[in-house]
């Protein structure tokens, strides 16, 4: 169930853009709140298969201008987007695989987004800045990209291992 309180929120958002809130923009802002984690393309195809690509693209491009959509990305191949924060009022952070593109949301515990806040403050006192919010997204790699990595990587090193003994055996004798 998505809050008409958030729609009205949009809206707001968006005439302050100059920009209208269209049935199609309405269609996306519902779909993201529905989904609840950041969604790429490829989802949004998947969720709403009746809404071309392009069209997608362009409300989001569009609600993002506007401050109602945040992209979230590793880089362009793996854009990923979700609600403002201050729409949600979900503050969190992400975990980005660089490897696959997988997002995943995690939300600190309230004494490390406490001492995080403090010391970003002084970080920005010191250069005359005002902090109003901050973004933290950690990159690596997921679960699945590690197995499937560490499988490559164990091959390899029992391969590497086996050829050296048997070289160091024939040296020998
Ligand atoms: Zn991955
Ligand atoms: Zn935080």
């Amino acid at each position: 169930m998505v809050s008409e309180a958030l729609h009205g929120w949009v809206e707001q958002r968006l005439r302050q853009a100059c920009q209208r809130y269209t049935r199609g923009r309405r269609n996306l802002v519902e779909l993201l709140a529905k989904a609840g984690h950041p969604v790429s393309i490829g989802d949004i195809a998947a969720l709403a298969p009746q809404l071309p690509r392009s069209s997608a693209y362009r409300h989001l491009v569009d609600l993002q201008q506007a401050g109602v959509v945040r992209r979230v990305s590793t880089n362009d191949e793996f854009s990923r987007f979700e609600l403002a924060e201050d729409l949600t009022e979900h503050h969190h952070h992400h975990l980005l695989c660089t490897r696959c593109g997988r997002v995943i949301d995690v939300t600190p515990t309230p004494e490390f987004e406490h001492a995080m806040k403090k010391y970003l403050a002084g970080l920005a006192r010191s250069n005359g800045f005002a902090a109003d919010d901050h973004r933290l997204d950690v990159l690596g790699a997921c679960a699945a990209c590690q197995l499937a990595g560490l499988g490559e990587l164990g091959r390899r090193e029992t391969g590497g291992r086996e050829t050296g003994g048997r070289e160091t055996g024939n040296g020998a004798a």
